[in-house]
């Protein structure tokens, strides 16, 4: 029997793209299976969900009755529990049925509602159980994946990104499209993790890694007024995959009210 530590990858209610975190490791996944036993990713081959693990990976929201039942067996088969993006760690984009009735929407899109067996909110997972670590993003990278596996295999907790991604434009030497072109850019309010990805290729951050340290939402809110945005266009910009995010869910309240 292996003593490599064990790790698992657990999806509910996501679009695999954080899972893809993983697999676009390539060769680094190779080297990083030579370290640790993959028990269970079902995207990836094994599939052995009730295995214990030295460390659950859970991507995707709670969003169904089973998902509660499910939640709760892989955080008391885990030594370590992970969140890994957006919908684990803030609800996702599909958490915008919380603002709204979700019976309403599925009888306005499904012929047959009554087969739609799912809750009328879709959670994040530390609303459901303990979360050791979250990691923020739409979809993770690669790098935080791994630096996450490496520090708590070596016994410590990950480096948490807290700062906000104008700081690293700053440190990149990136041109502001807030300041040059007017954009409304959800930058100064979003943690960073991404490299700066978007204002990198000249465009609007749109906050996929959820809210930084101390944002300053009513601030910006105010600074986009000024670039001529109406209240209903700057509660949408803080209502995409991070809508349930608590900073960015009041702000957008505080913007309709
Ligand atoms: S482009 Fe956006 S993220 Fe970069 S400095 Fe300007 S406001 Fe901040
Ligand atoms: S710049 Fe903003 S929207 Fe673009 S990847 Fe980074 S956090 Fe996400």
């Amino acid at each position: 029997m292996s003593t490599r530590p064990r790790i698992a990858v657990h999806k509910f209610a996501s679009c695999d793209g954080c899972q893809l975190a993983f697999l676009n490791l390539g060769e680094l996944l190779l080297v990083l299976a030579a370290h640790v036993e993959i028990v269970h990713f079902a995207e990836a081959g094994p599939v052995n969900p009730e295995v214990p693990v030295d460390i659950a990976f859970v991507e995707g929201s709670i969003t169904t009755r089973e998902d509660l039942e499910r939640i709760q067996r892989v955080r008391k088969n885990s030594d370590h529990l992970v969140t890994l993006g957006a919908c684990a760690t803030a609800g996702g984009l599909q958490a915008l049925r919380n603002l709204a009735s979700a019976r309403e929407w599925s009888a306005a899109v499904y012929a047959r509602p009554e087969y739609i067996a799912s809750l009328d909110t879709s959670t994040a997972i530390a609303r459901h159980v303990k979360v050791d670590f979250e990691l923020w993003g739409c979809p993770v990278s690669s790098r935080q994946v791994l630096g996450a596996v490496r520090a708590l295999l070596f016994g410590v907790g990950p480096l948490e990104e807290r700062d906000k991604v104008c700081l690293e434009c700053k440190r990149s030497n990136i041109v502001c499209v807030m300041v040059t072109r007017r954009e409304p850019c959800m930058g100064p309010v979003t943690r960073t993790g991404c490299g700066a990805l978007c204002p990198r290729f000249g465009r609007d951050c749109y906050g996929c890694y959820g809210p930084a340290e101390a944002a300053n939402t009513e601030s910006l809110s105010r600074r986009f007024e000024g670039l001529g945005l109406l209240p209903e266009q700057i509660a949408r910009r803080f209502l995409g995959m991070n809508a349930a995010a608590p900073e960015f869910a009041e702000a957008a309240m505080r913007t309709r009210r």
